[in-house]
């Protein structure tokens, strides 16, 4: 009797069986697939323990899903891989591609070192790199008319599950599950392609009519939460866009998961953007150096309540609202003049869907120094946003205790009132008036030239 034929199956952002066209190509090049996960110690270190501990989970789901075969081993991905080829017989190694600049690279590293690598699917609805100009065949640098082009372009539908996997038995010694543990005061969505399906059937029911209102206020559950399944691929972008009608809510849906792709097209065609400025005059702007008013940022201590409740919600659920990511940002090099690489660096730490893309062209977005970006000249109110996406306080409250006695008038404004710091509630760190003023001088010095915008 022949011995079976066997293919590799190496999962990395893709932890799932449902639409996952890489794993339905290894099913289909043997009869068994050797299911594997190999450790990065060079990501692990820069990696916060809420993230860790989210993978550990997601690799427990995903062997489950696959039968407890799943190999989660922990070295070189180059003598990782030849050794399990050599040791089953396997003659491909089906990957889904990847094109952030580090993985890409660890990519084409693998392949010259003689792994042959079966590239199928990636992450995204459309590849980075395939949405052009027709003009002139370039990449485009402003979202809007990438959206309209990336929507002409059009997405496959969503893949088969795989009816029956048979894949190999893994030795002891194959089952290196990381022993993360959740840290015991956080509250972290739960990982694994199940809760990614749950989370979006309810968010179906309950969010997704509604979204285009509901998405800016910080303190309902008014998205989809999907960020870090979408981040560890338990659930894939073709999945939502199949289910999403013509409606104004569904289109802005829509848009949202565009951005996503968006950013990850350019951070491909402009892969030293991760780090550096985009837009390179603003390398040149003057900044402050990381001081006492940057640990205050980070514990969420400035003194101004809706910057500190969302500091306090990245740092308890690894997530924090796309509302208050942009206000913390903004504070953060508007209002504290540093750089912004120094504000990313901290989200990457803590955000359990920490993307390289659109962390980075988020981060830039808002310091001006991005694609389309918030005109650099904007300067976020950290008190009327909070006034305007949390007019009754209760993101404020849930995360600011000292400040949960105040009601929704007062509680924008603790200095104001006469027990607005009865409960050890911390002074404001800046004047924002004073600091918005210096932003705008200091952005006039790399030649701005225009008009602020008004509605912010
Ligand atoms: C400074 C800053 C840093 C950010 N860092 C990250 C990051 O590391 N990882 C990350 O996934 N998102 C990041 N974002 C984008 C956005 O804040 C999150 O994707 C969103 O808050 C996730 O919540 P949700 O899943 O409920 O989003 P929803 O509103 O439900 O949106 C659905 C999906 O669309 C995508 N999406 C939505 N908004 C954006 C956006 N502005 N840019 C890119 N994709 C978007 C996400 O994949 C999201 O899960 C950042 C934004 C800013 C301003």
């Amino acid at each position: 009797m022949s011995s079976p034929k066997r293919s590799i199956m190496w999962f990395r952002r893709d932890l799932r069986i449902g639409d996952n066209p890489a794993l339905l190509a290894a099913i289909e090049a043997g009869d068994e697939i050797v299911p594997v996960f190999i450790l990065d110690k060079k990501l692990i270190e820069i990696t916060g323990s809420k993230r860790l501990a989210y993978l550990a989970q997601s690799l427990h789901s995903l062997d489950e899903s696959l039968g407890n075969s799943l190999h989660v081993m922990v070295g070189d991905q180059v003598e990782v891989l030849n050794d399990l080829m050599k040791r089953y017989g396997a003659t491909s190694v089906h990957i889904s591609t990847e094109f952030e600049p580090y993985g890409a690279a660890r990519d084409v590293r693998v392949e010259a070192a003689g792994i042959p690598l079966v590239r199928t699917g990636s992450p995204y609805a459309v590849a980075p790199g395939r949405v052009l100009k027709p003009s002139d065949a370039t990449p485009y640098k402003v979202y809007t008319p990438f959206y309209r082009a990336w929507c002409v372009h059009g997405w496959r539908k969503p893949a088969e599950t795989p009816k029956k996997i048979n894949a190999v038995k893994p030795l002891e010694s194959d089952r290196n599950f990381p022993e993360w543990q959740m840290p015991t005061d956080a509250s972290v969505t739960i990982a694994g392609e199940k809760a990614a399906l749950t989370r979006w059937k309810l968010f179906q029911k309950s969010g997704l009519d509604s979204y285009d209102e509901g998405r800016n206020l910080a303190g309902i559950d008014g998205t989809s939460k999907l960020s870090a399944h979408l981040k560890w691929g338990e659930i894939h972008p073709r999945t939502l866009l199949a289910e999403l009608g013509d409606s104004k809510a569904h289109d802005t849906f829509r848009k949202e998961i565009a951005w996503r792709e968006f950013y990850a097209d350019v951070l491909f065609n402009n892969p030293h953007t991760d780090k550096d400025y985009y837009s390179a005059r603003f390398a040149e702007m003057r900044y402050d150096k990381p001081d006492a008013k940057f640990d205050a940022w980070k514990q969420g201590k400035t003194g101004y309540p809706f910057v500190d409740a969302a500091m306090r919600q990245l740092i308890k659920e690894g997530w924090m609202h796309n509302r208050t990511r942009m206000v913390v940002a903004s504070f953060l090099v508007k209002d504290l003049h540093l750089e912004w690489q120094l504000g990313a660096e901290f989200f990457e730490h803590h955000l359990v869907d920490f993307d390289v893309a659109s962390n980075a062209h988020g981060w830039q977005w808002t310091a001006g120094s991005g694609t389309d970006a918030s005109p650099y000249y904007r300067v976020f109110n950290p008190i009327e946003q909070g006034k305007r996406f949390d007019e009754n306080g209760d993101y404020i409250r849930k995360y600011v205790p000292e400040l949960a006695h105040l009601s929704a008038a007062e509680i924008h404004e603790p200095w104001l009132f006469l027990d607005g710091y009865s409960k050890g509630y911390p002074e404001r760190i800046v004047d924002h008036a004073v600091e918005r003023l210096e932003s705008l001088a200091r952005l006039q010095e790399i030649k701005a030239d225009k008009p602020q915008d008004p509605r912010v």
